[in-house]
């Protein structure tokens, strides 16, 4: 496969972005990133702090329009050309570096706010399910109970990723999921989400500064420098035969 091919908007693409731009003031963040992704892959996207990563992200998600370009998901036009869907309703999950979780809410209505009502309605078959997707991320059943602030930044974390999974979205957007979580615990939770995320066949799209990350959760990793995508391409090849000396010294640098 060329790493070109990666990138070639197809009737399977899930998601199509085409040649998004978007600035803050006079800074421009994003100068024309176009990406597809097939329905079904993990996409990682690696790259330099202050490259565009969150703000691409956000932009898909739909916190943010483009200034120019379009965003398509799932043959749908959600931004661009005059076109708005708001995030609400896209069917896309997203969790943020720091899970922002309600502060308000217990851990267990954190995690039924995404639940879809009438699947599980009844309080029996909400906690049941609540119960299963803390198991996912490894919380005892015990923390439904609890409120955010009495768990640390990782449990945080977790429960931000149990709340995004349960609202079972196509297309989940993943921004560094697993920095706060200790070595031990980073591995097996990824473990649990990736096979979580496969089973349901969600397209995933997951911003991570962890090289093992990338290579063992991604099927295509996309390199973001200044607001361009630099390279895109299977996981092996990206980082066998980074496309420039600029990639393979970032690459050299994020083992
Ligand atoms: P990355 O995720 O690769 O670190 P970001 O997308 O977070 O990059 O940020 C890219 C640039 O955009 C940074 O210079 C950041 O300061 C700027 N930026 C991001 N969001 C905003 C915003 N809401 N207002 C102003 N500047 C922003």
């Amino acid at each position: 496969m060329s790493p070109a091919s990666a990138d070639t908007p197809t009737p399977d693409s899930h998601l199509i972005i085409d040649k998004v731009t978007k600035s803050f003031g006079d800074t421009e963040v994003l100068r024309g990133v176009s990406l597809s992704v097939h329905r079904g892959i993990t996409t990682a996207i690696v790259g330099p702090s202050g490259s565009g990563k969150t703000t691409l992200l956000r932009l898909i998600a739909g916190f943010e329009a483009p200034d120019s370009g379009t965003i398509t998901l799932a043959g749908e036009r959600v931004a661009g050309e005059g076109r708005w869907i708001p995030a609400h309703r896209r069917n896309v999950g997203y969790v943020a570096q720091d899970g922002a979780l309600f502060p308000h809410l217990s851990v267990g209505q954190n995690i039924a706010f995404g639940l879809d009502k009438k699947k599980f309605a009844g309080r029996a078959a909400v906690d049941a399910r609540v119960a299963g997707l803390l198991e996912m991320v490894s919380l005892e059943p015990g923390y439904a109970r609890r409120r955010p602030d009495e768990l640390s930044g990782g449990q945080q974390q977790r429960v931000a990723l149990a709340r995004a999974l349960a609202r079972e979205p196509e297309l989940m957007l993943l921004d560094e999921p697993f920095s706060a979580l200790d070595a031990g615990l980073r591995v097996a939770t990824r473990k649990a989400v990736a096979r979580t995320l496969a089973e349901a066949g969600v397209t995933t799209i997951l911003v991570t500064h962890d090289q093992g990350e990338a290579l063992s959760f991604a099927d295509q990793v996309a390199v973001m420098r200044r607001g361009e995508l630099a390279q895109i391409g299977n996981p092996f090849v990206v980082y066998t035969r980074p496309s420039d000396r600029e990639t393979a010294e970032f690459l050299g640098d994020a083992v």
